[in-house]
């Protein structure tokens, strides 16, 4: 998994947010040109993805308002655990579609900035000015709030605060974080979202304590994105260039841990037919949601479910589901279904060398097309 970039804002980092954003624009240009027309249909959905990435940042962040909280596993092991947060707001430009992902603002806990606030300033209204943290096509410019904001809401105190010399243009800074959206849903005028948070108790108090933090009717700050990896089937409208959208047919879904809400939002959007869900968790999953998928099962949208659990007495994983139905990954793989990996990043290259067996020097291909999509 890739870290968000949390480095400080100094004068050298703006002037270099600048000088990116105009690159930026140079590139475009020269993706445009006929130059680029013989592109893969992956290396078409990662340029579509970064000229997307940049429109949707241009805009202020979105405002939505938690709406419920449900456990996805047994939450009393505690260790670790995954929640769905619904999410409500107005549908405004651009609204999010089934596979689109959203970059979630989070703050830092009182007690965080309690604790850096003598290095900053004498008192917490002390005005101090800062750069604004570069995002894609929004370069970093001057600006100035209270000590306590900044702390709050711009400073990364994850990893707590060392140095008495600590300055706005040394503190790392707040990165959003990325979430896959399991539900996108329309009501009147508003979107209704979901978003699956995995949390482990030695994480540092960032973006998931923050989020599992909230209660409801609290509000979230953020930006809707389109998923470049997302389940095929799952097309991208608001795309400058859309690739025509065609019937993906029958799939394999490998997941773990909150990795299922890109599955869940194509098979709570209908998109799917006769998929095979291998989904493994640490600790057992909510009945819930196990019911949920029984009823993707009944209609016909999911074929075979294999839910397993890691942890416990009898533990097991996604990949003694696949070593235990060869013939069937055989038979699924060599008839042409879609494979997606999503979730720890181990799973991925474990499930690779299962397919890589079956399919040999041809998985690269499907890779260009989409057909197999690993996303950590
Ligand atoms: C495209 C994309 C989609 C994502 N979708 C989801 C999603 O649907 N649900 C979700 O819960 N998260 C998702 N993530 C991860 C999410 O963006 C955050 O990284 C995660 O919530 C941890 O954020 P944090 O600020 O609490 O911890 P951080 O400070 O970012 O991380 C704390 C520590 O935990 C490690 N860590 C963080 N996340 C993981 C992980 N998943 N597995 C193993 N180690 C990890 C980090 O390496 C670090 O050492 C996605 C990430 C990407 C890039």
């Amino acid at each position: 998994m890739s870290r968000p970039d949390d480095r400080p804002v100094d004068l050298r980092r703006a002037i270099a947010s600048h000088a990116l954003h105009a690159a930026r624009h140079v590139l475009t240009a020269w993706y445009a040109t006929p130059f680029h027309r013989s592109l893969s249909r992956r290396e078409a959905a990662f340029r579509r993805y970064f000229g997307d990435v940049g429109a949707s940042f241009r805009s202020a962040p979105r405002t939505w308002q938690v709406a419920e909280i449900r456990p996805v596993t047994d939450g009393s092991a505690g260790d670790r655990r995954i929640t769905e947060i619904t999410l409500t707001g107005p549908l405004g430009a651009a609204p999010p579609v089934p596979g689109d992902m959203v970059a979630l603002l989070w703050r830092n806990p009182d007690s965080a900035v309690a604790r850096a606030l003598p290095a900053l300033a004498p008192t917490a209204t002390t005005p101090v000015a800062y750069w604004t943290t570069p995002r894609p096509c929004r370069p970093a410019r001057r600006s100035s709030t209270s000590a306590e904001t900044f702390l709050r809401e711009a400073a990364d105190l994850g990893e707590g605060v060392s140095s008495s010399r600590w300055t706005t243009a040394t503190t790392p800074r707040l990165a959003p974080r990325l979430y896959t959206l399991s539900e996108v849903a329309r009501e009147g005028d508003h979107s209704r979202l979901r978003i699956m948070v995995s949390f482990h108790a030695d994480w540092p108090e960032r973006a998931a304590a923050h989020l599992l933090g909230l209660r409801v009717g609290e509000e979230v700050r953020g930006w809707v994105l389109p998923h470049p990896r997302r389940v095929p089937g799952l097309v991208v409208p608001q795309s400058r260039e859309p690739i025509a959208p065609e019937a993906a047919g029958p799939g394999l879904a490998v997941v773990t841990g909150s990795g299922i809400a890109g599955v869940l939002a194509a098979l709570r959007a209908g998109v799917a037919d006769d998929l095979w869900l291998v989904w493994g968790t640490r600790h057992p999953v909510a009945p819930w949601l196990l019911q949920e998928l029984e009823t993707y099962r009944a209609a016909g949208l999911i074929g075979r479910l294999d839910v397993v659990v890691s942890a416990g007495e009898r533990p097991r994983r996604v990949t003694d589901v696949l070593d235990d139905a060869t013939g069937e990954l055989a038979r699924r793989l060599t008839r042409g279904d879609w494979i997606y990996v999503s979730g720890h990043t181990a799973t991925l290259p474990a499930v690779r060398e299962r397919v890589q067996a079956v399919l040999g020097p041809t998985t690269k291909a499907r890779i260009e097309a989409m057909r197999y999509i690993e996303s950590g």
